[in-house]
């Protein structure tokens, strides 16, 4: 069995903002991760909020922890994380392919797109729907497409949509928008771009591939056709905790119980990211999660 101070499970900005810290605290620090590092900020065109770094890129930022990470002597295992057990305090990691110890845990694996939960949806995948416009959005030059959500991945989407496609709805359930106020009016400025507002979709039309939505509103049900080659779904995340239910406090909605502190019901066991009960989920608070927890972990090591 390897053995480190520290394990950090997720390399999403969470994750990789812990190691660093961590590092530099002088823990042996290692990172599972199950696919790609970065979390879901790589898929961001560009981060605008983060102090101090201007505009840039999602997939540079994300490029940017993981080296610094590195350069610090992270080390990572890009396996997925199957179970986590608290033995006698010993923490113990279970991936796909092997088996770690640990004197204390990071959880940082953050949250994955909600579905919309609708008829179709899953056999449409692929085939018109998508969950990310920045990775698809060029299969979709010069066509007709809809945009789901209110926050600033769908504002996002449906700027980063305006310049490839003839046409893009933007589709929210109420009429007032989760997202910054300054994307919404960039978006009312683009004649390509139509808001839906106070409505939802209802059905998925389409043979082989999605060719239409039904859409109803909400306040007076009535119901209205559109043609889309295209539909993005961006109506937020739910949590991967799955792993860790009976590790540590959940809550109804699967998020794990930690304050500011980021420290669990149990000890040596930290959340950090957006995974974590919180009413803030960005990167700077990502973040934040990540060099807290990190330093609960330190301490909680020096004390043992
Ligand atoms: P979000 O802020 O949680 O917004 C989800 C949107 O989807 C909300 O408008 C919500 O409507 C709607 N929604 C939820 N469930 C729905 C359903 N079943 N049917 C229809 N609509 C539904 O999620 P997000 O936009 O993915 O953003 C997540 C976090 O990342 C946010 O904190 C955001 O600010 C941040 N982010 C930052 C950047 C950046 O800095 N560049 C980019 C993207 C995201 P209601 O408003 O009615 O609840």
């Amino acid at each position: 069995m390897q053995m480190y101070d520290l394990l950090i499970i997720g390399a999403g900005t969470a994750g990789l903002s812990a190691a660093i810290y961590a590092a530099r605290g002088g823990l042996s620090t290692l990172v599972f991760e199950g696919a790609m590092y970065g979390g879901q900020i790589i898929v961001s065109p560009t981060v605008e909020n983060y102090p101090g770094v201007g505009c840039v890129s999602g997939a540079d930022f994300a490029n940017s922890l993981y080296a610094q990470a590195e350069q610090l002597g992270v080390q990572f295992a890009f396996e997925t994380v199957v179970s986590v057990e608290d033995t006698d305090g010993k923490k113990i990691v279970k991936t796909d392919s092997a088996v770690y110890e640990g004197k204390a845990v990071i959880l940082a694996t953050g949250a994955k797109n909600r579905p919309l939960g609708i008829a179709g949806e899953e056999r449409f995948t692929g085939r018109g729907i998508s969950y990310c416009a920045t990775c698809d959005g060029s299969f979709f030059q010069g066509k007709t497409v809809a945009v789901v959500g209110g926050g600033n991945t769908a504002l996002e989407d449906a700027e980063v949509l305006a310049k490839l496609c003839n046409k893009v709805y933007l589709i929210h359930r109420r009429n007032q928008f989760r997202g910054e106020a300054s994307q919404v009016e960039r978006l009312q400025k683009l004649d390509n771009v139509e808001f839906v507002l106070e409505s939802t979709v209802v059905e998925l039309q389409g043979e082989t591939s999605l060719t239409g939505i039904v859409v109803e509103n909400v306040s007076n049900g009535t119901r209205q056709s559109l043609q889309v080659d295209g539909l993005f779904v961006a109506i937020g995340q739910v949590p991967q905790n799955a792993a860790f239910s009976e590790l540590v406090e959940t809550d109804s909605h699967g998020y794990i119980v930690a304050g500011e502190d980021c420290k669990t019901n149990r000890a040596g066991v930290y959340a950090a990211g957006d995974g974590r009960t919180k009413t803030v989920r960005q990167l700077v608070t990502a973040a934040a999660d990540g060099a807290v927890a990190a330093l609960a972990a330190a301490e909680y090591i020096r004390a043992m």
